[in-house]
């Protein structure tokens, strides 16, 4: 999560919603990383999720993360969940809970509906205080600025 720290402040700096997100695969070594990138690349699908898990899989070659762990600084939303029960992953570990748009046990709880046959392991909260500070200072100071 510390690691997942580092790029959401990249995202920080870079004047991005400051989430970040990595995936480990099997034996814990780190094949994807990002941070969001919506208005660098004026992509709507630019979440850090979506920029780790593509990472991923070009380095695995396979759209398929079975084995991997995606860890997250914020509650994933529909499209991520959605995206990471779409690869397969075993585990998302995140840390601030999204009550606006969290799809991980918040609002909706996208990866445990028993009504998928794939259903990722859950670990919520993890520096949960840490991930939350930093979206509350970039917000605040947006809105200042
Ligand atoms: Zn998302």
């Amino acid at each position: 999560m510390r690691r997942a720290l580092a790029e959401a402040r990249l995202a920080y700096e870079a004047d991005e919603v400051p989430v970040g997100a990595l995936v480990l695969d099997r034996s814990g070594t780190v094949i994807g990383t990002g941070h969001n990138d919506r208005e660098r690349t004026a992509d709507p699908t630019g979440h850090a999720e979506i920029v780790a898990m593509r990472q991923a899989a070009a380095a695995l070659g396979t759209w398929r993360l079975s084995g991997c762990t995606l860890v997250v600084t914020l509650e994933p939303c529909t499209m991520c969940a959605g995206a990471s029960v779409q690869a397969r992953v075993d585990r998302i570990v995140y840390g601030a809970i999204d009550l606006k748009a969290g799809a991980v046990g918040s609002l909706w709880d996208v990866v445990r509906d028993r009504r998928l046959n794939h259903r990722p392991e859950v670990f919520a909260g993890v520096l949960a205080d840490e991930c939350a500070a930093l979206l509350t200072e970039f917000f605040t100071h947006r809105r200042v600025g």
